[in-house]
């Protein structure tokens, strides 16, 4: 049998905001209103993780943006899982292309931390994603399935595990992928996880679309049988997060 799987909305500030600014954030989620059957996460640069874990309303939850695969030690700018759940913060998003692309963060030290992120029990966005050469290469599924196989090489329970494909020329571009672009690739994906991986676990794991989601392309995408939620980056940050929260019927 199958249960139906949780809608589940991401925002990713990146590099973004002041203390004021993240007040007005807070503010519209305070006033909300938000689905109570949509689970809600904000990916928080570090210097505020922990004054936003403090004053976000009870049902949004707090994601770092990034940790490392180590408990302490002489790691030079890193932030370890424990820190994290020592501040409240019980979400990190790991993989996401401008880690990938800008920090040269390659498969294996992506799916090294999420191991490691979730054995010291953070829960995990785990991004992945093809560029626009790959896909113009016809390397789309190559590409996803090559990103999922190495998460899945180190890990065994995806409980904990929310994937976000997120096509790396729809992030910032606001060129979305088609809800038919994207319903595609998470249709695949998830075929390749049941055949390739774990029937149960292709049935429930939610798998995130993002890439300049907005509150008028939300509700087509989110109708999609296989996407089971967005990671939101601009979006995020204005008002309008509220509304592409609410994007599930
Ligand atoms: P975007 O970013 O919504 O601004 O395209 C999405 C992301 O990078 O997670």
């Amino acid at each position: 049998s199958t249960c139906p799987r949780t809608f589940v909305v991401g925002g990713n500030w990146k590099m973004n905001g002041t203390k004021s600014q993240i007040d007005e954030i807070l503010g519209f989620l305070r006033k909300g209103p938000i689905n109570d059957f949509t689970e809600v996460i904000v990916g928080v640069p570090a210097p505020y993780l922990e004054y936003v874990a403090k004053s976000v309303p009870q049902t949004v939850e707090v994601a770092a943006q990034n940790c490392y695969k180590a408990l302490n030690g002489a790691y030079t700018g890193e932030i370890s899982p424990p820190m994290l759940k020592d501040i409240g913060v019980k979400w990190v998003i790991l993989g996401h292309s401008e880690r990938r692309a800008i920090f040269g963060e390659s498969d294996l030290l992506v799916a090294e931390k999420v191991a490691f992120a979730l054995q010291n029990g953070l829960k995990v966005i785990a991004c992945i994603g093809e560029t626009l050469q790959e896909r113009e290469a016809g390397k789309t599924e190559e590409v996803v399935f090559r990103q999922i196989q190495a998460i899945a090489c180190k890990i065994k329970d995806w409980k904990h595990v929310v994937i976000a494909y997120e096509p790396v020329w729809a992030i910032g571009t606001g060129k979305t992928a088609s809800p038919q672009q994207a319903q595609d690739v998470h249709k695949a994906l998830r075929l390749y996880i049941a055949t390739q991986i774990d029937g149960n676990v292709a049935k429930q794991v939610r798998i995130q679309y993002g890439g300049s989601v907005t509150a008028a392309n939300a509700k087509e995408l989110a109708s999609q049988p296989d996407i089971d939620g967005f990671l939101v980056g601009g979006a995020s940050l204005k008002p309008e997060f509220i509304q592409i929260i609410n994007a599930k019927q």
